[in-house]
């Protein structure tokens, strides 16, 4: 476990393989939902389940794995009451990670998910780095290789403060990016899409110009996440043209329609190794999935690397 390969690899512009979704996956293989961390609790509810998640990914041919913790945020386990398990889930999700990589024979990295999950934009400034700051020390200590700040959806400020936080961190930083276009103008806007409409759309700015504003105080990757694959070519060219750094990409399968994640048009693993294609013809060096992106698509972007 180290980062090493991985940053070998990036630097010689080769093309890294992150893993895809973890809900899903768990969801489908019958682990327990909590019906507000949705997939936060597995590491304590059903670590054998979460281990078997990451090691299909890895026998997919990743060079990523990522930690259990999207949904477990100091500020959501605070709001749904599970605040005293804060701790103990987050430690409990990075250990099991590891032990899927100590059972491969390959470098595996273990990047640790810190989100905006919960309510971060009815925060405060002040109150927002407690939350971001006790999180990346957690993962940090538990012994993740790097962070990803993950499909960040919340208003440019609070997006600027975790970069912040992220600074005091002695571990290489993604920052990934959730975006989402207007359909009334074409624009492709800071923001997510709820559904396959777009009619819950939710923007915060123009793509272009957060990337730019983000890209002034991140210069670690960044990459485009959780937004629909059919925006993500034009993503990734604009994160290109707005950040000299490394970038890359890992877009949605489907939508979600509340209780579940739904796969409205589920899209073929040589249709989303062409899409993949595109990305990484567009400068895209990490390439990957989140929500509905599953082992088989992974598989075949894998041949891509
Ligand atoms: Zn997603």
């Amino acid at each position: 476990m180290s980062y090493s390969y991985v940053k070998n690899k990036l630097d010689s512009n080769g093309v890294i393989v992150l893993d895809g979704g973890i809900g899903g996956e768990l969801e489908k293989i019958g682990a327990i939902m909590d019906k507000d961390l949705w997939c936060g609790k597995c590491s304590a509810d059903n670590p054998d389940k979460l281990l078997k998640v990451h090691e299909n990914y890895i026998n997919a041919g990743v060079d990523v794995i990522t930690t259990n913790t999207y949904a477990t945020t100091p500020i959501s386990m605070k709001e749904y009451g599970y605040e005293n398990l804060t701790n103990e889930l987050n430690k409990k999700s990075v250990e099991i990670a590891k032990q899927a990589v100590n059972n491969s024979d390959r470098e595996i990295a273990v990047a640790g998910s810190v989100s905006t999950s919960g309510s971060w934009d009815k925060l405060e400034q002040s109150q927002l780095k407690p939350g971001f700051t006790k999180h990346l020390k957690i993962l940090s200590d538990a012994g993740v290789d790097l962070i990803i700040l993950e499909a960040m959806t919340a208003k440019n400020s609070t997006v600027e403060t975790i970069i912040e936080c992220s600074l005091q961190i002695n571990l290489p930083i993604w920052l990934s990016i959730s975006c989402a276009l207007n359909k009334n103008d074409e624009k492709l806007m800071h923001g997510y899409q709820e559904n396959i409409d777009n009619s819950k759309a939710k923007f915060y700015d123009d793509f272009a110009k957060s990337i730019q504003q983000f890209s002034s105080v991140h210069k670690g990757p960044i990459l485009v996440a959780h937004s629909d694959i059919k925006v993500t070519k034009n993503a990734v060219k604009t994160i290109k043209e707005n950040h000299k750094g490394i970038i890359g990409a890992y877009p949605n399968n489907g939508y979600f329609e509340k209780p579940k994640w739904k796969l409205v048009e589920n899209i073929s693993p040589t249709d989303y190794l062409n899409e993949a294609k595109s990305w990484v013809s567009n400068g895209a060096q990490i390439i990957g999935g989140c929500c509905g992106v599953g082992p088989d698509l992974i598989k075949a972007i894998s041949s891509l690397k």
